[in-house]
C-alpha cells in the first residue's frame, strides 16, 4: 500500500521556544514547506499534561503561531493550527490507548524525566502523551516526522501503534475497502549538526524551557543584547577548537556550540572546524554571536509584530483547524467503521 506523503509534526505552548526548538524542528518545517503538503499544530492538549496557568495559556498558544509564521511557514500553503480545535485528535488517542500495551508506554524515558521521582503525582495525561502524538500525525495519516532526537522513541512508538492497528484490524480493513494496512509507519526526520541541542550551562543536559535557568537556552524572544550574553557565558573547556570532529569527542559544551553554529550556517560541524579549528573559544564565540543575531533578530522582530494581531493570529489557527478538521474527519469516519462502531 501507498501512502500519500504528507508531513506532520507539533510543538507545545509550554514557555519560551528556544534555539533547540528552532534547529531541531522549526527550520526543517520550513524547508520541507517545498516538497510535502505539511501540518503544522499547536499542541496545546500536549501541553496540559503538566499545569499551565489558564491565563497564560491563550498567549503561549499564539506565540508559537507567530514563531511558525516569523520562521517561514506558509500557513495558507499549508496547515497551521492548534490541537484542541480539532477534537479528532482526542478521539483517535483514546483508541490508541486501546490498542497501545502498558509495557510499552512504561519504557518512555521521557515520562520517566517529566515525572521525576514524584510519580505517583505524575498526570494520567503524562503518561499517556505517547498515544496521543501517535493520534496526532496518524489522523492525519502522515508518512513524515520532523523532530528533534528527544523525540525519536515516541515515533518509534507511533509506528508500534499504527502496526499493530493494523494487524490487529487487518481482517475489518480489508472487508471496508482500505486493502491490507490503513496506517502509514510514520518516518522520523532527524537529520542534521543540531538534532540535539545542549543547555549553554551543562553540555550534557538538553537545552529545554522547563530548565529553571534562563541563561541555560537562547530564547527566540531573546534580544541581540541577551544572545550576546548568552554566547559569550556559555560555558566552555580551555583547550583550543579541534581541527577536526573526531576531536569534539568527549568535549560536550564545544560539540554543541560548533553543531549550533553549523545549523545556524547551514554547513556541518567539520566545514566549522575547518574554519574555526586551532582558534581561541573567544573567537569563535564572537562569530557565534553574530551569527546568531544576524540570523535570529528578523524572527524575533516579525514574531513581536505578530503577536501584537492576536484577531490575525486567531484567524490563522481557525482557517487551519477547518481544514485539517476535514482530513482527521474522512480518517476518523473510517476508523470507527473498521473499529466496529455504529455511527449517524
Ligand atoms: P518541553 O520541555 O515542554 O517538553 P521542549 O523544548 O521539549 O519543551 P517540545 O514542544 O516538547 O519542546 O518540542 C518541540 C520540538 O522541538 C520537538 O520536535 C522536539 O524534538 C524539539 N526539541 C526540543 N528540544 C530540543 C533540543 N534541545 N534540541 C533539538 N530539538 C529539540
Ligand atoms: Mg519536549
Amino acid at each position: 500500500m501507498t501512502f500519500k506523503q504528507r508531513v506532520f509534526s507539533g510543538v507545545q505552548p509550554t514557555g519560551n521556544l528556544h534555539l533547540g526548538n528552532y534547529l531541531g524542528a522549526i527550520v526543517k518545517f520550513v524547508e520541507l514547506q517545498n516538497n510535502y503538503d505539511c501540518i503544522y499544530c499547536v499542541v496545546d492538549l500536549h501541553a496540559i499534561t503538566v499545569w499551565q496557568d489558564p491565563a497564560e495559556l491563550p498567549k503561549a498558544i499564539r506565540e508559537v503561531t507567530a514563531a511558525f509564521i516569523a520562521c517561514g511557514i506558509d500557513p495558507k500553503k499549508h496547515i497551521v493550527f492548534n490541537q484542541s480545535q480539532v477534537a479528532e485528535h482526542a478521539e483517535l488517542a483514546w483508541v490508541f490507548n486501546c490498542v497501545a500495551r502498558l509495557g510499552w508506554l512504561n519504557r518512555m524515558t521521557q515520562f520517566k524525566e517529566k515525572a521525576g521521582k514524584d510519580r505517583e503525582n505524575a498526570s494520567v495525561g503524562l503518561y499517556a502523551y505517547p498515544t496521543l502524538m501517535a493520534a496526532d500525525i496518524l489522523v492525519y495519516r502522515a508518512t513524515h516526522v520532523p523532530v528533534g532526537e528527544d523525540q525519536k522513541q515516541h515515533l518509534e512508538l507511533s509506528r508500534d501503534i499504527a502496526q499493530k492497528f493494523n494487524n490487529d484490524f487487518g481482517k475489518s480493513i480489508h472487508a471496508h475497502g482500505y486493502g491490507e494496512t490503513f496506517f502509514p509507519l510514520p518516518e522520523p526526520l532527524i537529520q542534521g549538526p543540531a538534532t540535539r541541542v545542549m543547555s549553554l550551562r551543562d553540555g550534557t543536559k538538553k537545552m529545554s524551557k522547563s530548565d529553571a535557568s534562563d541563561q541555560s537556552r537562547i530564547n527566540l524572544t531573546d534580544d541581540a543584547d541577551a544572545i550576546a550574553l548568552k554566547v559569550r557565558r556559555a560555558k566552555t573547556d580551555p583547550e583550543p577548537l579541534p581541527g577536526e570532529e573526531k576531536g569534539l569527542a568527549h568535549r560536550p559544551e564545544a560539540d554543541n556550540l560548533v553543531g549550533i553554529y553549523a545549523a545556524l550556517a547551514g554547513t556541518n560541524k567539520a566545514a566549522v572546524l575547518g574554519q574555526f579549528g586551532g582558534g581561541q573559544f573567544s573567537t569563535f564565540k564572537s562569530a557565534l554571536v553574530d551569527l546568531a543575531v544576524a540570523k535570529l533578530g528578523p524572527i524575533n522582530a516579525e514574531m513581536k509584530k505578530l503577536v501584537a494581531d492576536a484577531p490575525y493570529i486567531d484567524s490563522v489557527l481557525a482557517d487551519g483547524s477547518a481544514r485539517a478538521q476535514v482530513l482527521a474527519g474522512e480518517t476518523m469516519k473510517a476508523v470507527k467503521d473498521i473499529v466496529g462502531f455504529v455511527r449517524r
